[in-house]
């Protein structure tokens, strides 16, 4: 959600709480504004460790990517405080409590605490005390990454966060069973075509599956499942969903539904706090996706800066890391449509179906193996413009040149990166300026450093630029922000998984 453009710097001394990555863009992007001049910049965060990147957890766990790599870029004339969980918010005195009892002042207050993970509540998960079972862990931080011990892993949930795990997982050569209700992995998201496609790729993989079951009761080293043998597991990751993180807010008296309740200037229901990312209700889904959450911090740095805001409502599309599957959801499939276009082809492992409005534009899609039509796809539902008359040829990546949806796809103004908005524009003018390269690109204008999704797309580029336009040419960098930069070079993972052992059992139980 775009927040508007609040006038001039009123925020003073601002205190962030939450430096996952929408409360470390804020800080970052306050800091780049100049708020040094207006107030001074605190960003408190609970965890042990550097504010880091949560979407490429999974990166660590599949040893695709170095725990440095994570690591967001320090913020220049920000204090930030590690290992500070705030406590409680004292909004008469303006001033936040710590665990260790320090107090914070501030002017302006903006809560980014984010989301925690829901475990599910299987018979036997917790012992006694209400710990967790040993071995037992939720994937949501880097010490949950640690905890992952042993070969043999169960994931309990086939939603985006488990599908990706147990992926990762396998990729880094553990024995992984995915657990999932469900009749198949992404069930809410795909249907039952995409979904056997998934299926498939999943299973080649080596990860198996059982879906359309229920964990009945979870013992020290094994699950048992309403139907079939239990299962072994050295380590259980619950991958059941996650609820905004509201405590804070609620105890201090701020309105909270399923999150904390803001207005379109990200306003909670005290107008020195504000609240941003995961813990907060907008529109649409809660927890939203990490393109929402810095848009918001976008659209809040710009208002509390007095500067204009460049936000934008992200398109809703959703990209799950699947090695080497590329599928796409784009929108929230409907019922209602002028006109449904529906490709099918599994033997060669392809589908789409695509959903088009009155206006001849993609009101909604799902796209499995079809790279370039899901490029061109994504393009046009950002743009809102509508499809060739061909859509055969679109969704076999044939558009021809010069047709005006094949032109369109490819104008400048396409946003590519759509966690840090950064245009097709963008991408060829940083290319203009020497950075020839995802890497290179990735440092000078951020795409690719988001979610990561959008890596194959700006390869594509890059191998297009380097044929059509090869000469070098001088000319300042796009953007002066070389800063939150990932290796996303091919992926290691590649190699690994076919190298190491086999997995101890390689059959797919299907539906
Ligand atoms: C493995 C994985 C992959 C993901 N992939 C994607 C993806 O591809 N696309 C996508 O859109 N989303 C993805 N997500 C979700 C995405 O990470 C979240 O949307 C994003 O992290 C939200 O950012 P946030 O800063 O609002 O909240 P969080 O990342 O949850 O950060 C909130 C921070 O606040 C801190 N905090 C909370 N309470 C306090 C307190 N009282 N005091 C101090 N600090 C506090 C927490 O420690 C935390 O670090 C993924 C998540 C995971 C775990």
């Amino acid at each position: 959600m775009s927040g508007g453009s609040d006038k001039r710097d009123s925020a003073g001394d601002v205190v962030i709480v939450g430096g996952g990555p929408v409360g470390h863009r804020l800080a970052q992007l306050m800091a780049r504004h100049g708020h040094d001049h207006g107030g001074t910049l605190t960003l408190l965060e609970a965890e042990p460790v550097r504010p880091y990147h949560r979407p490429l957890l999974t990166s660590v766990l599949d040893g695709g990517l170095r725990l440095d790599a994570l690591r967001l870029p320090q913020v220049p004339g920000a204090r930030c405080a590690p290992d500070t969980t705030v406590t409680g918010l004292d909004r008469v005195r303006r001033r936040v409590r710590t665990a260790s009892g320090e107090e914070y002042p501030y002017d302006t207050l903006v809560l980014a605490t984010g989301a925690e993970p829901v475990v599910s509540p299987v018979p036997g998960i917790r012992t006694a005390s209400g710990r967790l079972l040993d071995g037992v862990t939720t994937l949501r931080t880097l010490a949950d990454c640690a905890r992952i011990r042993g070969d043999r892993i169960v994931v309990l949930g086939g939603g985006p966060l488990g599908v990706e795990t147990a992926v990762a997982l396998r990729r880094s050569g553990r024995d992984v069973v995915l657990v999932h209700r469900g009749p198949y992995p992404l069930d809410r998201r795909l249907d039952a075509t995409a979904g056997d496609l998934l299926v498939r790729h999943l299973t080649s993989l080596g990860v198996r599956l059982r879906c359309g079951r229920s964990a009945v009761r979870l013992a020290p080293g094994e699950l048992v499942l309403d139907d079939g043998p239990p299962l072994v597991w050295d380590s259980f990751v619950c991958c059941t969903g996650v609820r905004p993180r509201t405590r804070l807010a609620r105890a201090a008296g701020l309105a909270v539904r399923a999150g904390v309740v803001v207005d379109g200037a990200l306003r909670t229901s005290d107008p020195r706090i504000r609240a941003i990312g995961d813990c907060v209700e907008g529109s649409g889904r809660v927890p939203g996706p990490l393109a929402t959450g810095r848009d918001q911090a976008e659209a809040l740095a710009a208002a509390l800066t007095g500067h204009p805001s460049t936000g934008r409502r992200p398109a809703d599309v959703f990209r799950p890391r699947l090695a080497g599957l590329p599928l796409g959801v784009l929108g929230t499939p409907e019922t209602a449509a002028a006109e449904v276009v529906t490709y099918s082809d599994p033997a060669r492992g392809r589908y789409a179906r695509v959903s088009v409005d009155a206006a001849g534009r993609v009101s909604s899609a799902v796209v499995v193996g079809l790279p370039e039509a899901l490029a061109t796809l994504t393009q046009l539902f950002d743009a809102h413009r509508p499809l060739p008359a061909d859509r055969l040829a679109l969704l076999l990546g044939r558009v021809p040149a010069g047709r005006p949806a094949a032109a369109a796809a490819t104008s400048p103004s396409d946003v590519v990166c759509h966690c840090n908005n950064v245009t097709r524009g963008a991408l060829v003018h940083a290319w203009h300026g020497g950075s020839r390269g995802v890497r290179a690109l990735a440092g000078a204008t951020r795409a690719t450093t988001g979610c990561g999704s959008c890596a194959d797309e700006v390869r594509r580029l890059c191998a297009q630029l380097s044929v059509t336009e090869p000469a070098p040419a001088a000319g300042p960098p796009a953007d002066e922000g070389v800063d939150d930069t990932y290796d996303l070079a091919p992926h290691p993972g590649d190699r690994r998984l076919r190298h190491d052992r086999a997995p101890v059992d390689r059959e797919a139980a299907l539906p």
